[in-house]
């Protein structure tokens, strides 16, 4: 048995899909993995209890993965330059639900978008620890 941190499956259909719906469909995938390493931080911070404690939906766990993942690919626009964000925020606004009751709820495709957005914005500055950035996250997607 390897020792890790955390795994990170991701299906062979939704890379196939993501890849191609658009010429920037890597970068989906690029902020969907960021979403999965979200919430493995969440898991192995404070921040997986305090999303998920008295909450009868997964939404706040999986809108601030939304935030982190927006957040990773801010940075990534400043790094590598011209990019285009809106295809991730489209590839999470179409994962959107609205089974607000269902245990497994994301969060409706305006709420994943805007979270993705928030956290897009946090990386553009880029003058945060991962930890502040987490807290922002949680404050935003607690008014959401
Ligand atoms: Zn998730």
């Amino acid at each position: 048995m390897l020792d890790t941190n955390g795994t990170l499956v991701l299906g062979k259909y939704l890379l196939s899909a993501e890849l191609t719906r658009s010429e920037w469909g890597a970068l989906a995938v690029a902020g969907i993995m960021a979403h999965e390493f979200g919430h493995i931080y969440q898991f192995q911070t404070e921040f997986g209890q305090r999303l998920t404690q008295s909450q009868p939906t997964s939404k706040l766990l999986e809108l601030h993965a939304d935030y982190l993942g927006g957040y990773h690919i801010g940075l990534k626009r400043l790094r590598d330059g011209e990019i285009d964000a809106e295809v991730f925020m489209e590839s999470l606004y179409l994962k959107g639900d609205n089974d607000f009751t269902n245990r497994d709820h994301h969060g409706t495709p305006e709420e994943r978008a805007t979270a993705m957005l928030a956290g897009y914005k946090t990386g553009l500055t880029n003058n945060r620890s991962i930890h502040q950035v987490a807290e922002m996250g949680v404050t935003f997607v607690h008014n959401i």
